[in-house]
């Protein structure tokens, strides 16, 4: 292929200019605070999970708790009213005895039900204080989102505007370029990590960093000026 000397010399600006659009792709991809945008995302799910589960479990222990206090009612108002009639005198000796026995069967009865009541209020008390934990925790966790996200918004911003100045500096470099060549440039550098072009500076390609070889040299500085020549060792476009 033939391009004049100038184009040819031009391509090392080119490839300045596509080493910095790359780059700062990379790091627009690579921003840490995407991942930590991701890791925040599963943790604000895990904590929605977590308090629609603790709701459920509010709910279900607040039928508990009135259920309890339903099964203690009768038998309170039952024991009240025997312990009456036992007081009141009323009673024969016989009835008496039975009254008194059932009374205590009562009174257990009462101590049982008051035990399991106590039990269910204090679950109900600690999923309370569990659903203010998860609270505090989802206010917090929002913040730190927003903070996060105004962050990344920023550094996103400021990395559009340098990659809106590299392709705007492309667009003037490539602006009356041999489409040819420009072509080959494009395809070497998309199969070799992003450089396509060299300088031979002294022996060394500065594409490859390898030492040419003496015959190398021979053909690099015995072919014509317009004549594009390639690196003998890493194939990338060589600019003498
Ligand atoms: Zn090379």
């Amino acid at each position: 292929m033939k391009a004049a000397p100038e184009a040819q010399a031009r391509l090392l600006d080119i490839q300045k200019v596509d080493t910095q659009i790359l780059s700062l792709n990379n790091e627009r991809k690579n921003l840490p605070e995407l991942a930590q945008l991701a890791q925040a995302k599963v943790e604000w799910n895990a904590l929605g999970a977590a308090t629609i589960a603790n709701n459920t479990k509010i709910s279900d222990t607040e039928i508990e708790v009135d259920k309890a206090e339903k099964d203690l009612n009768p038998v309170r108002q039952r024991l009240e009213k025997n312990q009456k009639r036992i007081d009141d005198g009323s009673l024969g000796s016989k009835e008496l005895n039975a009254m008194i026995d059932e009374v205590e069967n009562l009174k257990r009865r009462v101590a049982t039900l008051e035990d399991e009541q106590l039990e269910v209020m204090e679950r109900l008390e600690s999923l309370n204080a569990e659903r203010d934990k998860l609270a505090k925790q989802r206010a917090e966790m929002q913040s730190a989102i927003k903070a996060l996200l105004a962050r990344k918004d920023e550094l996103v911003g400021v990395l559009d505007k340098k990659l809106a100045a590299a392709q705007a500096e492309r667009v003037e470099l490539t602006a009356a370029f041999p489409s040819d060549l420009l072509a080959l440039y494009e395809r070497i550098r998309d199969r070799a990590g992003g450089i396509g072009v060299g300088k031979l500076e002294g022996k060394r390609c500065s594409g490859c960093q390898l030492d040419q070889s003496p015959q190398a040299m021979d053909h690099y500085n015995s072919a014509p000026k317009d004549e594009v020549v390639r690196c003998e060792s890493c194939d990338r476009i060589l600019i003498r």
